[in-house]
């Protein structure tokens, strides 16, 4: 059985960052800049008012001075190339472009309006209320660094650049198959022995979250049927994610199926509970395969610290063989809690006000439990943790 950190190494060296594409910045954000990004025009574009006032010489303007307002307002929008003569203002709004012969802009506030003049109440300095061209950043300049995430303020900052679109790592599409006779679909009536099919949503909605874009697929507990799905799926996704079936049992068709259809199985079982069954394999075309157990609590586990780490890396994010993607837990445990088996444990935990108590039964199926958890709690083979006792693990 291979190590955690062992299995993601595998996974992430058969992992490339998706292709680089041009996406509308409306459509970019928590992308990953592919490239980085180099500033096209100064910021300020030009220099131009930062208030409504009048534009004028700050020596004109000592206290109580009168000076004569010109006729003609310039407003933000076209500059109208206006020249301001000494002991003159010019009625300016914010945005607009500086008159020549100016070096202040009066607030409004500080003046009184006495018909065509106005009395200053209150001097300005030079420089005052001016935005000057390129003191916010200057064309040249790089404004992003490829890795970076596209956040709505950084989306706007390439809107005023310009740029209709920005260059980051394409999604990749995660199939989701789910397998099971028992599974029948939410809205539809349940029969004697069957449970509705709690995994397709769960990961295609965790797939969304973690910033692919996700679809699912069933297939019954038949051997053709799986194969039949699963080479639909493989067709078309950069990633398959396989729930249930891959077990040792003789109802799961999932490995055979894998086998037929071309599927290299790189590994399957990792030293890691829940995380057996998991098996991780890659088809000659470049989709790689990840088979989950079927129980949710372990699927999603799994998927937490197995296929996250892999949608990252296909994002463009930086991706350790350590670091999941998850944030990192830090909390103390409020309960005991131990761990008597020889694989590290993942329970799943509430982390509030950094103490952290587990969240309900801690059995594979518990899907209500893992609904309330926030975090998952790491726990070595053998760790036993008193209350106050410092935790590791993963925001969920
Ligand atoms: P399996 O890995 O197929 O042996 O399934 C293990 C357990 O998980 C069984 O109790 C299944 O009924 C359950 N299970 C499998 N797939 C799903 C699913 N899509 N939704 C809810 N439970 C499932
Ligand atoms: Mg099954």
């Amino acid at each position: 059985m291979l190590e955690e950190s062992e299995a993601r190494r595998r996974i992430l060296e058969h992992t490339a960052p998706g292709v680089v594409i041009w996406v509308p910045l409306e459509l970019a954000l928590g992308q990953v800049l592919a490239q980085d990004i180099v500033g096209a025009v100064d910021s300020p574009v030009f220099d131009n008012s930062g208030m409504d006032g009048y534009a004028l010489r700050a020596a004109d303007a000592k206290k109580g001075a009168l000076l004569r307002v010109g006729e003609i307002v310039q407003s933000a929008g076209e500059d109208l190339g206006l020249v301001c003569a000494a002991g003159e203002a010019i009625r300016i709004f914010t945005g607009a472009a500086l008159p020549q012969g100016i070096d202040a802009v009066i607030m409004q506030e500080d003046v009184e309006r006495e018909g065509d003049h106005i009395r200053v109440l209150d001097p300005v300095e030079p420089g005052e209320n001016i935005r000057w061209r390129g003191s916010d950043a200057c064309a040249g300049q790089i404004l992003l660094r490829r890795g970076e995430i596209m956040s709505p303020t950084r989306i706007g900052l390439l809107a005023s650049q310009g740029f209709p679109e920005v260059p980051v790592y394409g999604k990749p599409l995660v199939q989701v198959v789910t397998t099971g006779d028992e599974l029948v679909e939410p809205g539809a009536p349940l029969l004697p022995g069957e449970i509705y099919n709690s995994n397709a949503p769960m990961l295609q909605t965790a797939v969304e979250k973690a910033g692919a874009v996700g679809s699912a697929s069933h297939a019954c507990d038949d051997p053709d049927e799986v194969r039949t799905v699963l080479a639909e799926a493989l067709a078309v996704a950069d990633i398959v994610v396989i729930a249930g079936g891959v077990s040792v049992g003789e109802r799961d068709f999932v490995k055979d199926a894998l086998t037929e259809l071309g599927v290299v199985t790189e590994f399957w079982r990792v030293r890691v509970k829940p995380g057996k069954p998991f098996v991780f394999g890659r088809h000659p075309d470049g989709t790689l395969v990840f088979g989950l157990p079927g129980n949710p609590v372990s699927a999603y586990v799994t998927f937490s610290l197995f296929v996250i780490p892999a949608i990252r890396k296909m994002l463009g994010c930086e991706v350790g063989v350590n670091c999941v993607g998850l944030g990192e837990l830090s909390g103390i445990a409020a309960e005991p809690m131990s761990n008597l088996g020889d694989r590290p444990h993942y329970l799943r935990g509430v982390c509030e006000g950094g103490r952290v108590r587990l969240s309900g039964t801690q059995q594979s199926h518990a899907i209500f439990g893992l609904s309330r958890a926030n975090c998952l709690v790491r726990l070595g083979p053998g760790q036993e943790v008193l209350p106050g006792e410092m935790l590791s693990g993963y925001g969920m």
